[in-house]
């Protein structure tokens, strides 16, 4: 079979498996937490493969790339219930296209672009599900608003029409290896601790729609749903390792 499919459905069970036995071993339901299989860099029937085992919710981190491959999955499938959700760093001149075609973007860090989101989301479209993106590890030269500055952002960005605050993402720096579990835990737990706070002070309405902890991937999901993570974004786990070629990362 053309891009082995078989091995993309087992990848995909095995990991959905995993996240079932970890939310059993942490007293969570299985339904808590939702797998969002990352595709960026992989073609359209690598998606068309894990659509056909059970995948809706798939992760794109370049815009353009993301386009083409939306396109091509309508033309396909002109009836798919894809949900898409933009995970990548986004720049002021991208968010028109992200607007138009995601249904999520877990990675706004700033009130200016999520201002853009909201203008130029089309109005027969629901509402832009956001999460706000935590630099949580305080880490120099990355994504993410600092964890001080996140909840006068969080409280700013829940005001903008056309969006819905969902909650907030996070990318650990990467772990070491001598890291005890507790140490290695502790990012995602500061996390937690943040999204409860902010929680606390939205306004009612907003605090009902605010209940996503984007945090965990391939090689970390685990700690992540024992830290209270909703949504694990997982690529490498379901479609194996990426080869990113110099156009895509030019992007
Ligand atoms: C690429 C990416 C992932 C998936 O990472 P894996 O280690 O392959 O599971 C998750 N989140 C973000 C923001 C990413 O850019």
């Amino acid at each position: 079979m053309p891009y082995m499919n078989s091995t993309i459905a087992e990848n995909y069970q095995r990991t959905l498996k995993a996240i079932e036995q970890t939310c059993q071993r942490n007293q969570r339901a299985a339904g808590d937490v939702l797998l969002l299989s990352v595709s960026k860099t992989h073609p359209v029937e690598l998606v068309t493969a894990a659509y056909a085992t059970g995948a809706r919710d798939f992760g794109e981190n370049y815009v353009q790339e993301a386009v083409d491959k939306i396109e091509a999955l309508d033309a396909l499938m002109p009836d798919n219930q894809a949900i898409w959700h933009f995970i990548g760093p986004l720049q002021s001149n991208k968010t028109r296209l992200v607007a138009e075609y995601f249904d999520w973007v877990h990675s706004v860090d700033r009130l200016k672009i999520a201002q853009r989101l909201s203008e130029q989301r089309p109005a027969s479209r629901a509402p832009l599900n956001l999460c706000l993106q935590v630099n949580i590890s305080q880490q120099d030269s990355k994504s993410g608003c600092a964890p001080d500055e996140a909840t006068a952002l969080a409280l700013s960005i829940a005001q903008l029409p056309n969006l819905r605050l969902r909650g907030l993402m996070a990318i650990p720096a990467p772990m070491n290896s001598a890291d005890s579990w507790a140490q290695q835990r502790a990012p995602f737990d500061a996390l937690r601790v943040l999204f409860e706070r902010i929680k606390a002070q939205l306004p009612p309405e907003q605090a009902s729609f605010f209940d996503t902890l984007s945090m965990g991937m391939s090689d970390d999901y685990e700690l992540a749903i024992a830290a209270g993570s909703t949504i694990v974004r997982v690529g490498t786990a379901i479609f194996g390792a990426r080869h990113y070629s110099n156009e895509l990362e030019t992007q």
